[in-house]
């Protein structure tokens, strides 16, 4: 299938930026959300990301005006993806949000419409049945940061059809991402099932006192050429995030509340990470 027009539903961190760079990319997008209230804060958001695509990808103001003009914004569900060949799901992470709103979007989009989400935790066969359209249905996975991070993890389940797999895989490449395809579901994707083990170990040897933060990174970089440790990579998402997890898992595992202990030590100091400035280095 041919892509041409794409409907973004959602339009908070990651759904502004997918959308913003899809029109970077030539394509013509449609943005959904709830509300004028959400739909003003995306407008928002996409204005300023003009100046990020200027600065990082050294993007003219033409080029980045000319995205802005391929966005067109909606609040009505059925308007925003009529005609469209593509829906991407960026709407919050929970379950029965998203079941509900696919069963809505099921009956209103074209039948041919190939529906991906965004997720970052569930499984797509999650939400396949809600769909309407399990043939249809895969994940399209991005990082934060799309312009840079430029990642895009494509999961099928085991219902997609072929023909969309390989379209939506394409499609990813159109839109100046690397594709990472995932022939099988897996929680976490690729990134996530190598990364959330690396960083839990490594927060592990700090708080059992086998080595110290940056002797952690350093052995990691020297025996590898990673250009980044995992204590550093934990500054770059954050540590709000990791201490949340292991917070929620500590409930009868010491080794878990320790880590999160040892996280709200940083946290407490405003040592949230590279976007504070400081975490366990210093910006
Ligand atoms: P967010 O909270 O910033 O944005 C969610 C948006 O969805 C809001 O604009 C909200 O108004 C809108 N919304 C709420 N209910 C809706 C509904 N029923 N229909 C349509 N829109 C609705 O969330 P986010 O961080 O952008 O995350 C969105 C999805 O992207 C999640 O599935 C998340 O797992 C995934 N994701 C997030 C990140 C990240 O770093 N934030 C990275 C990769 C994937």
């Amino acid at each position: 299938m041919n892509i041409k027009t794409v409907t973004v539903c959602g339009s908070g961190v990651l759904g502004s930026q997918i959308a913003f760079q899809t029109a970077f990319h030539g394509f013509d997008v449609r943005v959904y959300d709830i509300d004028d209230e959400a739909i003003a804060r995306a407008r928002a958001t996409v204005q300023g990301l003009q100046g990020r695509y200027q600065q990082d990808l050294q993007a003219t103001p033409e080029q980045t005006q000319a995205a802005l003009a391929r966005l067109a914004f909606f609040t009505d569900l059925a308007e925003a993806v009529r005609g469209a060949e593509l829906v991407i799901e960026a709407i919050p992470e929970v379950l029965d949000i998203k079941r509900d709103f696919y069963r809505k979007l099921g009956q209103v989009a074209d039948p041919d419409t190939i529906f991906a989400t965004n997720t970052s935790t569930l499984l797509p066969s999650e939400l396949m049945e809600a769909t309407g359209r399990p043939g249809k249905f895969l994940a399209l996975h991005f990082a934060n940061q799309i312009w840079v991070n430029n990642t895009a993890e494509i999961m099928r389940t085991p219902r997609t059809d072929d023909a969309v797999f390989d379209t939506v895989v394409q499609f990813a490449r159109d839109i100046g991402m690397v594709a990472l395809p995932l022939h099988k579901e897996q929680a976490g994707y690729i990134l996530n099932t190598l990364l959330v083990p690396l960083l839990g170990a490594a927060l592990e040897l700090v708080v059992k006192g086998v080595a110290d933060p940056q002797t952690v990174d350093k052995t990691w970089m020297v025996a590898t050429g990673a250009p980044r440790g995992p204590f550093a990579i934990l500054d770059v998402i954050g540590l709000t995030t990791p201490y949340n997890i292991n917070l929620a898992a500590s409930q009868g595992d010491p080794g878990r509340a320790a880590v999160a202990q040892y996280l709200k030590h940083y946290i407490d100091q405003g040592k949230l990470g590279v976007a504070a400035g400081e975490g366990f280095y210093t910006y």
